[in-house]
């Protein structure tokens, strides 16, 4: 996999530009993720180089695969995502927190023997961007538990806001109650 890594070691200027298309079979996307990856991801940066240390500034644009939260349904959104990476050379001995950088927007990573591992950079940026909970669309209506339809495409005769009427009497004794409080 050629492709996911970027080989430090033959860098001659202090600034290049870096365009690459990966293909979504070789990027790290484990099963536990909650989206995969269908259809090439590009890439394009900017990289400085300043001793042993290597600034990425770009984009990664791709299509992610996720499932709504509510309605299982599949959706396909687009990404577009700027990020901002300083790599510092990966240090066994160095315990990772005691790099300290002075801009707080930046984002420290590692690396390690010359390489950047672009598809773990991919990886890590695709899941900043995952909402917490995937909704096909704010106002999508799930599917109904009793059936399982999906509400934004169909109805069922399913009643969910059903009240036993022998519990009627005990409501409104609750609902008075509560006026008093
Ligand atoms: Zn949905
Ligand atoms: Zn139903």
């Amino acid at each position: 996999m050629p492709d996911l890594l970027l080989d430090l070691s033959h860098m001659r200027e202090a600034r290049e530009r870096v365009d690459r298309t990966l293909d979504p079979s070789v990027l790290p996307v484990d099963d536990q993720a909650g989206f995969s990856v269908r259809t090439p991801v590009h890439l394009a940066f900017d990289l400085f180089k300043d001793g042993s240390q290597f600034h990425l500034v770009g984009r990664v644009e791709g299509v992610l695969t996720l499932t709504c939260g509510r309605c299982l349904e599949e959706m396909t959104p687009p990404v577009d995502l700027p990020f901002d990476l300083l790599y510092f050379p990966h240090k066994d001995n160095v315990g990772e927190g005691e790099v300290e950088v002075e801009d707080d927007d930046l984002t420290v990573a590692y690396y390690r023997d010359d390489e950047i591992d672009l598809g773990q950079l991919v990886v890590e940026q695709f899941l900043l961007a995952l909402p917490m909970k995937p909704l096909c669309r704010e106002s999508c209506r799930g599917l109904c538990p009793e059936c399982g339809t999906n509400l934004n495409t169909a109805t069922c005769s399913c009643v969910r806001t059903w009240t036993d009427p022998r519990l009627e009497g005990l409501k409104s004794f609750l609902d008075k109650d509560d006026r008093k409080v």
